[in-house]
């Protein structure tokens, strides 16, 4: 596996590999990588002839009062990871290469990155499409992969994608999942054992919100219902927001359908986690 720290470097790589007629899969990910990541990887290599990963704990998308300084990091158990899936390229650049002295353009995707996160994380979106079109810009792949666990995300980053004429196929890779239901973060490094335990209530509650549907609650209200009743049974658990939304343009949905997107945020002690469910 090639490892490259070098914007230019990659670029430069980047290009050869399009010259030589490669199909480039693309992974960004912030590392501390679980088998949510892994998975998406795994997907990459079928579906791609070279996969490039990138690591990247990206600053432009942390607010003044978020985790960036303690996220999890874990380059050497990272490069292990990615090797054993058989990753081709791994780019791991700095902070000071991706946003140098002076650096000022940002990508705001109008209408879909200030409304559910966008709303409780000012500013995480502009960061998460400004990084994400650099990435692009940089390895040039065809195809990229997300994961569905950050459904907001991959909304604004089909639509950047989209916008800008940037010729990359956006793919949607589903949640994986502990076996208790709870999506797979690198922020669940953070539970305590109680903590972790509680937080399996993200998922229960949207298992009980399809349910419901599927016996045929169509009404938005008596699903949100369920979902907020069934948090107030866990009492280290605090839900941010519940929303029901078109999972194309995440604007609320009154008469919910099959395809119709639950996306919930909730605390967990002080940590915050996020879930959703396409019906
Ligand atoms: P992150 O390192 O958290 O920025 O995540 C990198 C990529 O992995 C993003 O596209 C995430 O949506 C995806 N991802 C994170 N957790 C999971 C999961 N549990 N299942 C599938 N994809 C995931």
């Amino acid at each position: 596996m090639k490892i490259i720290e070098d914007i230019s470097e990659m670029q430069r790589y980047a290009a050869q590999l399009r010259q030589n007629g490669k199909v480039v899969g693309f992974v960004p990910t912030m590392g501390a990588l679980h088998q949510g990541h892994l998975s998406l990887m795994e997907c990459a290599r079928r579906e791609s002839d070279h996969v490039v990963v990138s690591l990247f704990v990206n600053p432009a998308q942390f607010g003044p009062k978020e985790d960036y300084n303690k996220y999890p990091r874990d380059l050497k158990g990272d490069i292990e990871k990615v090797a054993a899936i058989g990753v081709d390229t791994l780019f791991t650049p700095t902070a000071s290469q991706i946003y140098p002295e002076g650096y000022r353009t940002y990508i705001e995707v109008e209408g879909l990155s200030d409304i559910l996160c966008g709303k409780i994380r000012p500013g995480h979106f502009r960061g998460v499409a400004t990084v994400v079109l650099k990435l692009f810009n940089i390895v040039r792949p065809h195809k990229a992969f997300f994961g569905q666990k950050d459904f907001q995300q991959t909304v604004v980053i089909k639509k950047m994608a989209e916008d800008l004429n940037t010729d990359v196929t956006v793919i949607v890779f589903p949640t994986v999942r502990e076996p208790d239901g709870l999506a797979m973060s690198s922020r669940n490094q953070y539970l305590s054992r109680e903590e972790r335990i509680s937080a399996a209530i993200l998922y229960r509650s949207l298992l009980e919100a399809r349910l419901l549907f599927e016996k045929g609650e169509h009404s938005e209200d008596k699903l949100r219902d369920a979902i907020t009743t069934t948090f107030m049974s866990e009492p280290s658990s605090q839900l941010e927001y519940v929303a029901i939304v078109n999972g194309n343009t995440l604007q609320e949905e009154t008469d919910v359908q099959k395809g119709t997107v639950i996306t919930i945020a909730a605390r967990i002690g002080k940590t915050r986690l996020i879930d959703n469910i396409i019906l």
